[in-house]
C-alpha cells in the first residue's frame, strides 16, 4: 500500500513538472499550447468563441538593471499572483518565456471583453515592494478574438502584433481585436 502512495505521488509531481512552468507554478508553453488546442477544437464544435491575451510586463529590462535580477524574479511572481486574482479559476495562465504570458479567457460579448481587459491591466498597474525596493508594474496586453475563422496557428501571431502595436503606442495599455 505504502508502495502504491509513494508511487501515486511521484506520478503527480512529474506531471507537475511537465506542465508547470517551475519559478511561477503556472502553465509551461507546451502545456498551454496543447490547452489551447483543445481550446479551439471545443469553440469550432459549439461555435462558441473565446479570446486570447498576450501579456508582456513593461521595461522588464530596466526592473533587473535597477534593483537586481532576484527583485525582477519577484517581480515576475508578484505579476502572476495579481494574473490570477484578476481572472476567474477556470481561465488558463500559462508563462510563456521571459516577461510573457499567456490566457485564454471565455467570451461574453465584445463589450464585456474589453471592460475586463481594461480592468485587467489597470490591476496590474502598482508598485511592488520587495526587501526595501519599490518597484513600479506595469503590463501591455494583446488580444485576438479566437473563432473558428481565424486558423489556429494565426492566432498567436496576430496577438503578437497587436501586442506590439500596444508596446508602439506608450505601454500600460491593450488592444483587442
Ligand atoms: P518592453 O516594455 O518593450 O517589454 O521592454 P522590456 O524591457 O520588458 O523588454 P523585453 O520584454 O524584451 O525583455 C524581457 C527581459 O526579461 C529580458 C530578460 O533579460 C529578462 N528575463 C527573462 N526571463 C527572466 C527571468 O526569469 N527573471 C528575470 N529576472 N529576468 C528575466
Ligand atoms: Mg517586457
Amino acid at each position: 500500500h505504502r508502495t502504491a502512495v509513494r508511487l501515486a505521488e511521484h506520478k503527480r509531481r512529474l506531471e507537475m513538472m511537465s506542465t508547470r512552468d517551475g519559478m511561477t507554478g503556472v502553465f509551461n508553453r507546451r502545456h498551454w499550447e496543447m490547452l489551447l488546442r483543445n481550446e479551439f477544437e471545443h469553440c469550432r464544435r459549439d461555435h462558441s468563441t473565446a479570446t486570447i491575451l498576450l501579456i508582456d510586463i513593461d521595461h522588464f529590462k530596466n526592473i533587473n538593471d535597477t534593483w537586481g535580477h532576484d527583485v525582477g524574479d519577484e517581480a515576475i511572481i508578484a505579476i502572476t499572483r495579481q494574473l490570477q486574482r484578476s481572472v476567474r479559476s477556470g481561465d488558463a495562465i500559462g508563462r510563456f518565456g521571459g516577461d510573457e504570458f499567456v490566457l485564454c479567457i471565455q467570451n461574453r460579448d465584445q463589450e464585456g471583453v474589453q471592460a475586463q481587459l481594461d480592468k485587467l491591466v489597470r490591476s496590474m498597474c502598482q508598485t511592488f515592494t520587495y526587501g526595501g525596493c519599490s518597484v513600479p508594474l506595469s503590463i501591455s496586453l494583446g488580444a485576438v478574438y479566437m473563432t473558428e475563422k481565424v486558423p489556429y496557428e494565426k492566432l498567436f501571431k496576430e496577438a503578437d502584433s497587436v501586442l506590439y502595436e500596444v508596446k508602439t503606442r506608450g505601454k500600460n495599455s491593450f488592444e483587442v481585436r
